[in-house]
């Protein structure tokens, strides 16, 4: 399949690569130049503009940094430029406002749409085992599948357009709540004198054993490697943490939804990302 991709960066450099690895023809384009040489020595042609790489193709597959990024490329560069019939993926993590009205742009002018957020971190881009969570019309997800199982382990219909990304906000508010849960836990069990280790054996058997505890424990040295193992660096980056928990609490502005935990939760990554944004977000043990 002749593939266009959009947004080289630390996530889309290697999902892109593994296109090329499952044998598409994957043409390629970023802003960056290190972004567009990296990609060229994983096998993408590289094109001159988005609407150029979208020349010809079967399908698009966008990973950009946020919204209005996704609206103006989808806008001025894809719709329109792609052939009639493209099939087109936004991997990209926005909100779910922005992803439903670029569908609507896009089924106007007779294109399938799918967003296609995804779960798992660069080191899940480049081994092709993210998850996707996908929103998007019955055939645009039939579509759409095979292009994203050779990115990913994973990949599951979430409903109508947006429901993608809607399943992404709300794990990841999710998960930005039970990490400071869980850092807190510890913190407080170790002022009462218990050692982390013995809370972990008890906790992780017992009902407080949650995914931040028993695959991503924020504590050094208990619990398997995680970036708490090297000083909190890779993994999570803070930065992100707070860009999902800001895209939870919009939505739940906009629907109605009451989240006072995770409106608690974005503003201590807020105050932690201001010197933090680049450490794994578990690394707001440090503020317990
Ligand atoms: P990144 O900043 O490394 O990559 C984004 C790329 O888009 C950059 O290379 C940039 O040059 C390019 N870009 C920006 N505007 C462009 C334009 N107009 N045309 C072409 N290219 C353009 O970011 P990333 O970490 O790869 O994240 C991409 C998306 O994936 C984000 O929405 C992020 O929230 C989401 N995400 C990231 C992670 C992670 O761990 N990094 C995990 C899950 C989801």
């Amino acid at each position: 399949m002749k593939i266009a991709f959009i947004g080289l960066g630390n996530m889309g450099g290697g999902m892109a690569a593994n296109l090329v690895k499952a044998g598409h023809e994957v043409r390629a384009f970023d802003l960056s130049e290190a972004a567009v040489a990296a990609a060229r020595e994983h096998g993408c042609a590289i094109l001159a503009s988005a609407a150029e790489a979208c020349d010809g193709v079967d399908a698009v597959v966008t990973m950009l940094p946020n919204g209005a990024i996704v609206k103006a490329v989808y806008t001025n560069d894809v719709i329109g430029k792609a052939p009639a019939g493209a099939v087109l993926l936004d991997c990209s993590t926005i909100d779910v406002a922005t992803a439903r009205d670029v569908t609507t742009l896009a089924e106007a002018a007779a294109y399938d749409m799918v967003d296609a957020p995804v779960s798992g971190g660069i080191a899940a881009a480049n081994a092709g085992t993210l998850t996707f969570m996908v929103g998007g019309t019955e055939s645009a997800f039939k579509r759409a599948e095979p292009i994203l199982q050779a990115m990913g382990k994973a990949v599951i219909h979430a409903g109508a357009a947006g429901n993608g990304q809607a399943a992404k906000i709300c794990n990841n508010m999710l998960l930005g709540i039970h990490m400071i849960g869980t850092c807190e836990a510890f913190a407080m069990a170790q002022k009462l004198g218990l050692e982390p280790q013995t809370f972990y054996d008890i906790s992780s058997v017992s009902s407080g054993q949650n995914w931040s505890m028993t695959s991503y424990c924020p504590v050094p040295g208990v619990g398997p490697t995680t970036p708490a193992d090297n000083e909190y660096q890779g993994g999570f980056a803070t930065a992100l943490m707070l860009k999902d928990l800001k895209l939870a609490m919009e939505a739940a502005v906009s629907s109605g939804a009451s989240t006072p935990l995770g409106k608690h939760a974005q503003e201590l990554y807020e105050a932690f990302a201001d010197e933090n944004g680049g450490l794994d977000f578990s690394a707001i043990i440090k503020t317990l």
